[in-house]
């Protein structure tokens, strides 16, 4: 049983535009339940960006300990928080609002929530490997610079929108360290010798949110001992994620990256003095709420 909602209860949610199929409120409320904190999750729809500055207003006024941002609202966020950690700045996008003390902090838990399930579920890390991004948005954003920040060989942005990746990469560029090459791609030629030299692919692109999607690239690409990562959650595995594993490629679907990632912005809302956020429970809830959806569509 969720603890009672009282006078001392304190609000998170996730803003965003539209939130119908969001897993946040599940695994978010679980997660407190199972911590003993007196936090109630809530989905808070806003359907324009105007509506998003008088928002940020109510944010400081309530007792929030902080939001989680989607789209469309993850680039505005940067504008809107008093603070903004490097990394989000980086990234181009924040993910996570922080309320503390007044002030707004803005973060992306994207890159680490990322990280985090590539090591867990296939024990991958970036330091010297070859990865490509596919998209150029937040997500794209936050998985390129976390992969430069973990030392990866090559990094290579591949989008249809070039100018987009140029952006991407320019703003990554600034802490590029140890990796060796920073590429962009926007036709078929290029993303296929990327695709065939790399150790991880990330698709961090929209296409395969709808079932009717076709696989973003040939998964012919791909080498058999690569990882294949499709940020794309939902009931079902994308058509990306289930090719490449029929073809004998390791696969993971964005459910595990969602997962950390919200788990993530708990432990800052925690600010330390929390238990690290439960992993399980969180992933448990997403996966019972995604069994609940397929069946109502079977
Ligand atoms: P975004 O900022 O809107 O970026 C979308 C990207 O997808 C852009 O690069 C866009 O290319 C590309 N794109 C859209 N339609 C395309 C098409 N038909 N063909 C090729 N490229 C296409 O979105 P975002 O916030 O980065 O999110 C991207 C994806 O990651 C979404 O599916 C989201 O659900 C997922 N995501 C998952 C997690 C997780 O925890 N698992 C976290 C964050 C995001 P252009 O630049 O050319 O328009």
């Amino acid at each position: 049983m969720a603890a009672a909602i009282s006078g001392r209860t304190r609000l998170a949610g996730i803003v965003g535009h539209p939130l119908d199929h969001t897993l946040s409120p599940a695994m978010h409320n679980a997660a407190y339940e199972a911590m003993g904190v007196d936090w109630v999750y809530v989905p808070l729809e806003v359907a324009s960006e105007g509506d998003i500055f008088r928002f940020v207003g109510a944010l400081k006024a309530l007792p929030f300990v902080g939001v989680n941002v989607t789209m469309p609202y993850k680039q505005a966020a940067l504008q809107l928080c008093d603070e903004v950690a490097t990394f989000a700045q980086m990234a181009g996008a924040v993910n996570t609002i922080h309320v503390s003390d007044g002030r707004l902090i803005g973060y992306n838990t994207d890159g680490r929530g990322l990280l985090e399930s590539l090591e867990s579920e296939a024990g991958f890390v970036p330091g010297g490997r070859r990865v490509v991004v596919y998209g150029a948005g937040g997500a794209a954003g936050a998985a390129a610079v976390a992969f430069v920040l973990g030392k990866a060989e090559s990094v290579v942005v591949v989008n249809r929108t070039r100018e987009k990746a140029e952006a991407l990469v320019g703003r990554v560029a600034m802490c590029a360290g140890t990796t060796e090459v920073l590429g962009v791609c926007s036709d078929e030629e290029c993303a296929e010798k990327a695709v065939r030299a790399a150790d991880l692919v990330v698709n961090a692109t929209s296409v395969g949110m709808s079932p009717e999607d076709p696989p973003l690239f040939p998964v012919e690409w791909l080498r058999p001992d690569a990882l294949l990562c499709d940020m794309v959650y939902r009931s079902g595995p994308t058509s990306l994620v289930e090719r490449a594993r029929a073809a004998g490629v390791t696969a993971l679907d964005g459910l595990g990256m969602l997962v950390a990632q919200g788990a993530t912005a708990i432990d800052i809302w925690g600010e330390g003095d929390t238990v690290r956020a439960p992993r399980d429970v969180m992933r448990a809830a997403a996966e019972a709420v995604l069994r609940e959806r397929a069946g109502e569509g079977s």
